[in-house]
């Protein structure tokens, strides 16, 4: 069931401009420039940001290799046997790829096996990293995996996690505005859809620890992170306070 308004009205108007798009195919001229007229009221009428927002399906190579890899993964980490790499979203994280382009950062995440470059993981499994959702420089958001299996992006996490990566990061080039107003529609579309109990910057994966929600078996399996940065997640909280996510667990060392 969907809750969210926003996301209702995107559905009728994809319905609306796939009607649309039919009947031109069987009028003139002058229907057919009304029509397009017709088509453009519609999508500047949805009055507030969301409306502008469509998710495009661009899906990562999730074959059975993949997804026996995602199993392997569960088991050996999480010690979770399960039949389907399934996640229960209780979480997302929102990342950076510090890759400057759309393209390098999609063919990141498409091998379904780590490159032999990320020794520093390799040896926590051969599953290759991705995320559910890649945000482009200028907003576009596209799904490279369905919503519900499980993603390589955030260690001690990745059974309850859906993963927003944006394009770029770091100082060059820094995230866009673009890039925060969709990671804000996005988290709103997530929250409305799941029962999301957190929203987290990947630099604060560690915070979670002692968490129940942990699952990372190995203490020496850590890496460090900064993205997506401290202002960038400030600025995606302000603006989905409604949600009242629960606050990032201090940071507690387990060890010792
Ligand atoms: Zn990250």
């Amino acid at each position: 069931m969907v809750k969210y308004g926003g996301t209702n009205r995107i559905k009728i108007l994809i319905k609306l401009e796939g009607l649309l798009c039919a009947a031109l195919f069987n009028t003139g001229n002058m229907k057919r420039i009304i029509l397009i007229a017709m088509l453009a009221f519609l999508a500047s009428c949805g009055t507030n940001k969301e409306a502008a927002y469509l998710i495009v399906d661009r899906p990562i190579n999730f074959d059975a290799e993949r997804r026996e890899l995602s199993l392997d993964y569960m088991r050996e980490r999480y010690n979770l046997h399960s039949k389907d790499p399934k996640i229960n979203p209780k979480m997302i994280v929102l990342h950076w790829t510090a890759i400057p382009t759309l393209e390098a950062s999609f063919n990141a995440f498409d091998p379904v096996k780590l490159p032999g470059a990320r020794a520093d993981i390799k040896k926590a499994g051969d599953l290759n990293v991705s995320a559910h959702f890649l945000v482009h420089r200028n907003g576009e958001i596209y799904r490279l995996m369905p919503e519900r299996l499980m993603a390589r992006h955030v260690i001690g996490l990745n059974h309850v996690a859906i993963g927003v990566e944006n394009v770029g990061g770091t100082e060059d080039p820094p995230l866009t505005k673009a890039q925060i107003d969709a990671n804000i529609w996005l988290v709103e579309y997530l929250a409305s859809k799941y029962d999301i109990d957190y929203l987290i910057g990947h630099y604060e994966y560690t915070n979670f620890e002692n968490h129940p929600l942990w699952k990372e078996k190995d203490q020496a399996y850590r890496t460090q992170k900064t993205d997506p940065g401290e202002d960038f997640m400030t600025a995606v909280r302000n603006a989905t306070k409604k949600f009242n996510f629960k606050p990032v667990p201090r940071f507690k060392t387990s060890e010792k």
